[in-house]
């Protein structure tokens, strides 16, 4: 049974401020975080049968994938 309608998400990540985004692939995407400037976030690709569950702890940001 196929999961919804989406494709290749990208997971981008300012590790300045810990903002987060989840970006469908195609999209316009972010050159710079929104809320603090930074412009050297993380896009990390995440595969449209991988799901993820991202802790942030104090400053640092922690994502485990999972294949289902
Ligand atoms: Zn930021």
């Amino acid at each position: 049974m196929p999961i919804s309608g989406e494709e290749y998400r990208d997971l981008v990540i300012c590790n300045s401020c810990q903002w987060a985004a989840s970006l469908l692939r195609g999209s316009a995407g972010y050159t710079a975080c929104p809320v603090c400037g930074n412009n050297a976030l993380d896009t990390i690709p995440v595969g449209d049968h991988e799901a993820y569950t991202m802790m942030i702890k104090n400053r640092n940001v922690e994502i485990e994938f999972r294949k289902d």
